[in-house]
């Protein structure tokens, strides 16, 4: 086993790191820029080395700070969290090349998969459903419109090396295509330095549903079923939950089949996550995402597992320690990503002080933030600032568990989304677990009318013993 692991992340995800490493007695360095010399993470590890200015890219994205700071503080492997250079082919591989274990799968498997184009094209090959589109890349505008014309509008237009809802495009009529595609083109150079791009058709209002995959070094690969995370904002997750309303034993049983069947195609090896859409009963792979996703605290909390550990032991070239048939889900978890932002003017990114916070707690709760009084909340990174999750034999008694959770949590001195998650706790949509991608903008008026929160806090209850009563 490792015996130093450096983390080449920030704030909830990198503590998140260190506290497995803690558990698993492996020593932790982690670095920071000048903007982030008290971050929990910096404080809790073991060592902390400073890698630059606040800009992430003299920073958390400067390859060679990193991997200089690993050797000299003679570290075994590099930890990516998720994001900054998490599925980054170069950065994997230069992490090889300097003898350090990158923790996560090897460099050209993230090459070949961060090319979303590529992807598709390979797992269609192996009989995994894609949204109906281009093979591959679309070399030019012509063949963009002979795509589109033959899948039918609406379509989406999207960037190969795209992430983050960024290089992507909605195109309702052939006359809009080409606008569409140079402003598409323009906004995949500009974030990923790369203008390929490929079409899908557009599948409308379908929900997200996603699942996680564990896979070691001799080719076993399990999966640990779905995560809902069909509650977005501009293709921004913001809400998920485990099991999927959506999905019975059997379309769980085909998704997670075809999921593992992405995973062997690609000879995936670590933690990864394979995305779908759902609509009706027919689901279509978008990507695989080759990193520890923001959202996996709701499988933890399902399978009593550590995902970041298991990361750590495939990378150390150990077994996954069950089968398919071993893993146990139980009960229901729902997760609230509370971002520093304000919803009332267009959520807007809010960064500044924590005056005050109070934490909620309490059976089946967990927090994951980097948060603390008086700490600061940087312009220079994403405006994520934490997640509360919950877990409850029932999706009711999760949701009443949330709902109370949401109450508890206080945050002063920066805005925050945590009246809209906790609003859509009481949402009916929501609560019938009849959403799909669409929910948040059908419903933003009634979801921004904070003044409503107090009322449904008093009478919420009520609305759930009915509820309950029918559901029993
Ligand atoms: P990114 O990597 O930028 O996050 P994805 O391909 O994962 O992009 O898609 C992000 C979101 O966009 C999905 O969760 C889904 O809501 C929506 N989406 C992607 N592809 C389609 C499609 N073909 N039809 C409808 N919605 C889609």
């Amino acid at each position: 086993m490792f015996r130093k692991i450096l983390i080449a992340n920030r704030g909830e995800i990198a503590l998140r790191i260190v506290r497995t490493c803690r558990e698993m007695n492996i020593r932790t360095v982690a670095v920071y820029s000048t903007a982030d010399a008290d971050d929990l993470a910096v404080q809790f590890a073991n060592e902390s080395v400073c890698i630059g200015e606040a800009p992430s890219a003299q920073s958390y994205l400067n390859m060679d700070n990193i991997i200089t700071a690993a050797l000299c503080t003679g570290c075994d492997a590099i930890h990516p969290g998720y994001g900054f250079l998490s599925e980054n082919a170069e950065f994997a591989r230069l992490c090889e090349e300097n003898g350090l274990v990158f923790i996560g799968p090897e460099s050209q498997t993230i090459e070949m998969l961060g090319d979303k184009a590529r992807a598709r094209a390979l797992v269609a090959q192996h009989g995994v459903p894609v949204v109906p589109g281009s093979d591959g890349a679309v070399a030019d505008s012509a063949s963009a419109h002979v795509v589109a014309q033959r899948v039918g509008y609406p379509v989406l237009l999207k960037a190969a090396a795209g992430g983050g809802g960024r290089g992507m495009r909605r195109v309702d009529r052939d006359e809009d295509l080409d606008a569409s595609l140079d402003e598409a083109c323009a906004e995949a150079r500009a974030c990923f330095g790369d203008d390929t791009m490929y079409v899908e058709k557009l599948i409308v209002n379908p929900r997200h549903v996603e699942f996680q995959i564990l896979a070691d070094e001799e080719g076993h690969i399990i999966h640990l079923g779905e995560r809902d995370c069909s509650v977005q904002r501009n293709h921004q997750k913001m809400i998920e939950e485990s099991p999927s309303p959506a999905l019975d034993e059997s379309l769980r049983e085909e998704m997670g089949q075809a999921a593992i069947a992405v995973a062997a195609a690609a000879h995936y090896r670590s933690a990864g996550t394979v995305e779908f859409v759902l609509s009706g009963r027919n689901f279509y792979f978008i990507e695989m995402n080759t990193r520890i996703q923001v959202e996996h605290p709701v499988t933890e909390m399902r399978c009593g597992c550590d995902l970041i550990k298991e990361q750590i032991r495939i990378a150390a070239g150990l077994r996954l320690p069950l089968i398919q048939s071993q893993v146990d889900m139980r009960g229901h978890s729902i997760e609230c990503r509370i971002n520093a932002e304000d919803p009332q003017h267009g959520f807007r990114p809010c960064p500044g002080t924590v005056e005050f916070l109070h934490l909620p707690g309490g059976n089946g709760i967990r927090v994951d933030s980097g948060l603390y009084a008086g700490g600061v909340i940087s312009p220079f990174y994403d405006s994520m600032i934490g997640k509360v999750i919950v877990w409850a034999p029932t999706r009711l008694e999760a949701i009443r568990k949330m709902r109370r959770a949401l109450e508890e949590m206080t945050i002063e001195g920066v805005d925050t989304n945590l009246d809209v998650v906790h609003l859509i706790m009481f949402n009916g949509d929501f609560l019938r677990g009849s959403y799909n991608t669409g929910f948040i903008e059908k419903h933003l008026d009634e979801l921004l009318d904070i003044a409503r929160l107090t009322e449904k806090v008093e009478t919420g209850a009520v609305d759930m013993n009915a509820e309950h009563r029918k559901d029993e």
